[in-house]
């Protein structure tokens, strides 16, 4: 029994997506560097925008070349077709081995309009002026009630579970050690306990320079921790150089939080993995 979350990498974008490589890139990287599963996970459809994720058409190609690399593979390499879920997706994620379940947007009260909340700070800044009065806080409430909605759906995984805080490096936009921040994270995470999710722990904030901590942080992830909870490592990777970016890093961490295992996701579902 050796460290298996270093084999199995499911939180994976790919060019039909916003991801930089072919799944045919991904997959033959993944079987040079030893991996046993290798998932993908595209980015939903969703209505509001569509710059980052697949048309229904793509999707449809999508899962046909993962289809493909299946069998070209089978026996060599575990390959999944996942999905990334949004919460205002209008995909049906039931058509696929797994989903990931996350919260990319805030729907502006006032205007209706999408936010992107993980992206463009002007989006973040415009999202927090024109809808909530300038209360960067209640922007986080709303994300936070955004993913409890999402973990009620009961995704195989619950995607980066703090990402409101990606592009709010040095509190810029909201104070992450505020009582009103701490208490919406807090109740969202009771919320994922009770509908028995699989929290990732997903190192793309690192990957990609926006942050020094996992999605999500330690204070959550001792939370949740007490909750009982499992999690699975994953890098949310956009490129074939990053599909295990961090897992030793990760799982260094969770050993350190007291964490005793993790969930490995691979043909069979999850197995649990001493640390
Ligand atoms: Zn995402
Ligand atoms: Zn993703």
């Amino acid at each position: 029994m050796g460290s298996e979350y270093l084999l199995s990498s499911v939180h994976v974008h790919t060019k039909f997506c916003d991801g930089k490589n072919t799944p045919e890139e991904l997959a033959v990287t993944a079987w040079k560097q030893g991996l046993k599963t290798l998932g993908f996970s595209g980015h939903s459809h969703t209505p509001c925008d569509l710059e980052y994720c697949m048309t229904p058409s793509r999707t449809a190609l999508y899962k046909a070349q993962i289809a493909k690399l299946k069998e070209r593979y089978a026996g060599k390499l575990e390959i999944l077709s996942g999905l990334e879920w949004d919460l205002y997706s209008d995909d049906d994620p039931a058509g696929y081995d797994y989903w990931i379940g996350s919260a990319h947007y805030i729907r502006g009260p006032k205007t209706g309009r999408y936010y992107e909340i993980d992206w463009r700070e002007a989006d973040l800044a415009a999202c927090i002026a024109e809808d909530f009065d300038g209360d960067g806080l209640t922007v986080a409430e709303q994300y936070f009630a955004n993913v409890a909605a999402v973990a009620a759906k009961k995704p195989t995984i619950l995607g980066h579970f703090d990402l409101i805080k990606k592009i709010n490096a040095g509190n810029k936009f909201f104070d992450e050690g505020s009582p009103r921040y701490r208490r919406a994270a807090s109740a969202a995470l009771v919320a994922a306990a009770r509908s028995r999710c699989v929290l990732e722990v997903n190192t793309s904030g690192m990957a990609r320079g926006f942050r020094q901590d996992l999605f999500p942080g330690p204070e959550l992830l001792k939370e949740w921790l007490a909750l009982s909870g499992n999690v699975v490592i994953t890098a949310d990777a956009h490129e074939k150089s990053h599909l295990t970016y961090g897992f030793a890093a990760a799982a260094a961490q969770l050993r350190e939080l007291g964490y005793a295992k993790v969930l490995v996701l691979g043909e069979g579902g999850f197995a649990p993995c001493a640390l």
